[in-house]
């Protein structure tokens, strides 16, 4: 190869790196206009030719065979290009497969409704039916934090109902995905039926965005990109999953043991870089003293440093303008007087594990996701408080409540503005079958494989007459 085209095919091609030693640990092609006409051209073709429930559901099946086989390369993948650790791949895993599975048995599950017509005079003599047909070609854009199991809540539930896919995975941590795909087309998936484009967001994604034969898009990451996806798919159905600050409420009877090892893990798992992540830990001045004792020594025990190294919990966050980021938001909560309980620094993308106290909400850390292993402890002396200030946020993904009272747990889960509410369980708390999603600026749709295949269908009415 000559040099030019070497740097011509270097400067085409995505590189992607390990995000604790900078080392590139893959490349792949990089779409231009020419990959993805033919990617649309492809799915265009496949989404035409017959593709029946059962064989949808054995492909499925298989993928989860070979990814189980494949479990040590695809966890390896994942937490070099992520930055991980250990034990958060393996979760992810697990849950991938909790996924792939559910999506290949809502494949066969997937049907319509009869319709009682004679209501309406005149169609006593009549019955109609609905059935559910792919919408056709499926879009899946996703972020660099969950690179296999949101992949495969959104490529799972399409393929499931029958659609082709196109799959554009975030830039920085694109190789899982690819793996993925290889799995899937190992098990047996029709040509055609999923292509992924590797490539940036506002050239591959927005291109793909504009193109009036993508039906569906199905989108997670941030909510200004979110806007984006939803102003350029026109009158396109969407599905947005996006950012959120999200709150867990620690009431004055509350199981405080049990809280704080919980917020230990779900406000520093994948350092913090979670949409439902614990960052508003609302605390009611009754128990405050003795919870922060019990949170700040768990948090302070959680060690930091090299993914690869089996006792790492928190790992370096994705870039360094994202650590950049993070620091701003503490430094200017510090100056607006809240105070470090542990951590508070942050070297090169390593931040540590940190816990703030006296945060209040005029301060932007109650405001902004911060996407970093930070709590922010807030106090409050009436319920009310707390859900003000919560549904203050312009973001509603999900709340985690702690209380032993059923009257307060039933309070809060009706006044509450988000798509969930977890009672004892934080706001990162999520089993994949459960209908998940937000509202407000964290976006509207849901994920969850049963609901998500409603959405990637159309209902058709069938009406039937002599
Ligand atoms: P991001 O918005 O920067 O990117 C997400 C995806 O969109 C990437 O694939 C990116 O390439 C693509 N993209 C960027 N600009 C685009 C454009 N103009 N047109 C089309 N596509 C474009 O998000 P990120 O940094 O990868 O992920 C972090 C964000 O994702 C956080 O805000 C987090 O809260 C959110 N997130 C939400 C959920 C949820 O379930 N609600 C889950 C995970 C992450």
């Amino acid at each position: 190869m000559s040099t030019m085209s070497q740097s011509s095919a270097a400067a085409r091609a995505v590189i992607v790196r390990d995000k604790w030693s900078g080392e590139v640990i893959g490349e792949l092609p990089r779409a231009g206009e020419r990959e993805i006409e033919q990617a649309l051209q492809a799915a265009e073709q496949a989404r035409r030719r017959p593709w029946p429930a059962r064989e949808r559901a054995a492909v499925l099946q298989r993928a989860v065979a070979l990814l189980e086989e494949r479990r040590t390369a695809v966890l390896e993948t994942m937490r070099r290009e992520t930055g991980f650790s250990r034990k958060d791949v393996e979760q992810e895993f697990a849950r991938a497969v909790v996924t792939l599975t559910l999506c290949a048995q809502e494949a066969l599950r997937l049907g319509g409704e009869v319709v009682p017509l004679d209501a309406s005079p005149g169609f006593e003599q009549r019955l109609a039916l609905t059935i559910r047909v792919p919408v056709g070609i499926v879009l899946a854009i996703t972020p660099f934090n969950a690179p296999l199991n949101t992949v495969c809540h959104k490529i799972g539930p399409a393929l499931a109902a029958g659609n082709a896919v196109i799959l554009k995975p975030a830039e920085l941590t694109p190789l899982t995905a690819a793996l993925l795909a290889q799995i899937l087309d190992e098990a047996g998936l029709p040509e055609g039926r999923l292509q992924v484009l590797y490539g940036s967001g506002s050239e591959v994604g927005l291109r793909l965005l504009r193109d009036p034969r993508i039906g569906f898009t199905t989108f997670t990451g941030s909510t200004e990109v979110g806007a984006i996806v939803k102003r350029e798919t026109g009158l396109r159905p969407v599905s947005l999953e996006l950012g959120s600050v999200s709150a867990t409420i620690i009431c004055a009877d509350a199981d405080l043991e049990r809280a704080a090892r919980d917020v230990a893990h779900a406000g520093y798992r994948k350092a913090g870089q979670v949409c439902t992540s614990v960052q508003s830990l609302f605390v009611h001045t009754s128990v405050e003293r003795e919870f922060v004792e019990r949170l700040s020594a768990q948090v302070a025990a959680l060690k930091s440093g090299d993914p690869a190294d089996p006792a790492t919990e928190v790992g370096p966050l994705i870039s360094e303008s994202a650590a950049a980021r993070a620091c701003a938001l503490v430094e200017e909560a510090l100056r607006s007087g809240a105070r470090v309980l542990v951590g508070g620094t942050c070297t090169g993308t390593l931040f540590q594990p940190t816990l703030l106290h006296e945060v209040a909400p005029p301060m932007r850390i109650t405001r902004e996701e911060i996407f970093a292993p930070v709590v922010s402890i807030v106090r409050f002396e009436r319920l009310d408080e707390a859900i003000e200030a919560a549904n203050a946020s312009r973001y509603g993904l999900q709340a985690g409540v702690y209380t032993s009272s059923l009257a307060t747990a039933l309070e809060l889960a009706r006044r509450l503005e988000v798509g969930g509410v977890i009672i004892n369980g934080t706001s990162s708390t999520r089993a994949d079958g459960m209908p998940y999603g937000g509202m407000k600026d964290s976006g509207f749709g849901k994920e969850g494989p049963a609901y998500a295949i409603r959405e990637m269908t159309v209902e058709r009415l069938v009406m039937l007459g002599p």
